[in-house]
């Protein structure tokens, strides 16, 4: 149990510069097999009019836009959420286009030509910049996960390898998703992307726990929280990747839909 990293943890240790050092995109993009199965599933789902609204909450967002890229698309309003300080400073950097902040033009270009080169990557950081409204702190293990902020819940949730690292088991990760679903509308889309059964990744050097999900679980758990589940994506880790980082045995991109 001691080996969970916890709130505290987070606050202290995770550095969102080491964290983003994922996120850098090469033109080998074997590398970033993650990236590239997230990216073209959320083109997919945030384009073809399955998922769309007026606002949409990220929850979990730390230092990272990618998952946002092709959401601001279906969605005009964004708030984005964290539960850490820094990560929401780093986040900000971003949005404010600050010296320093991390260059996600080569993710955002990849996004655009996933989308048919509509706009230039120079619109597209525009459109998302434009279309985030708040950055909020958040912890999914509230009753309120926004808490003191009370929000009118929206059209649309979307989550990306945040419920692992957060969730010290399967029944927090069932309350986890029950928090956020007060967040969202009945009816509304819950877009989850999991890290299926890695026990752990680090950032820099620091360990952190991950919450060690198979597919069944994951499905098990929706279940239980109240989801319906309308589309299943996964695709499975090669060998040598992240090999010294984390390891894991695949990615899934999930679309369930709350029960009315
Ligand atoms: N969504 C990003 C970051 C994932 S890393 C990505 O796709 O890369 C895991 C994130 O979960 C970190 O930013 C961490 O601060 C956040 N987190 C950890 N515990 C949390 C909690 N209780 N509530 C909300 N977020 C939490």
């Amino acid at each position: 149990m001691s080996d969970f990293s916890g709130p505290d943890d987070y606050q202290k240790n995770f550095d969102p510069k080491a964290y983003l050092t994922y996120y850098t995109m090469t033109v080998n993009s074997k590398e970033n097999e993650f990236l590239v199965f997230v990216l073209t599933q959320l083109a997919q789902i945030f384009n073809s009019g399955e998922v769309k609204g007026e606002t949409l909450i990220d929850i979990g967002s730390g230092p990272t836009i990618y998952q946002l890229l092709s959401a601001c698309e279906a969605f005009k309003n964004i708030i984005a959420s964290d539960f850490t300080d820094r990560n929401r400073e780093e986040f900000k950097s971003w949005l404010t286009n600050q010296p320093g902040a991390f260059d996600w033009s080569p993710v955002v270009q990849y996004v655009c030509q996933l989308e048919g080169d509509k706009i230039s990557w120079r619109e597209k950081e525009a459109r998302l910049r434009k279309s985030i409204k708040q950055v909020l702190k958040c912890d999914v293990m509230k009753s309120n996960p926004m808490d003191p902020v009370v929000l009118p819940q929206v059209d649309c949730l979307i989550s990306s390898a945040c419920l692992e690292g957060a969730c010290k088991d399967l029944e927090t990760y069932a309350i986890a998703l029950k928090n956020i679903g007060a967040l969202l509308k009945s009816g509304g889309h819950l877009v989850l992307v999991v890290a299926l059964e890695c026990p752990y990744y680090m950032v820099g050097d620091v360990k952190f726990s991950s919450l060690f999900v198979t597919e069944e679980s994951v499905r098990e758990s929706l279940g239980r929280a109240g989801y319906v589940i309308e589309r299943w994506e996964k695709s499975k880790a090669s060998d040598h990747f992240w090999e010294t980082s984390t390891e894991l045995s695949g990615y899934l991109v999930v679309v369930a839909r709350k029960n009315a």
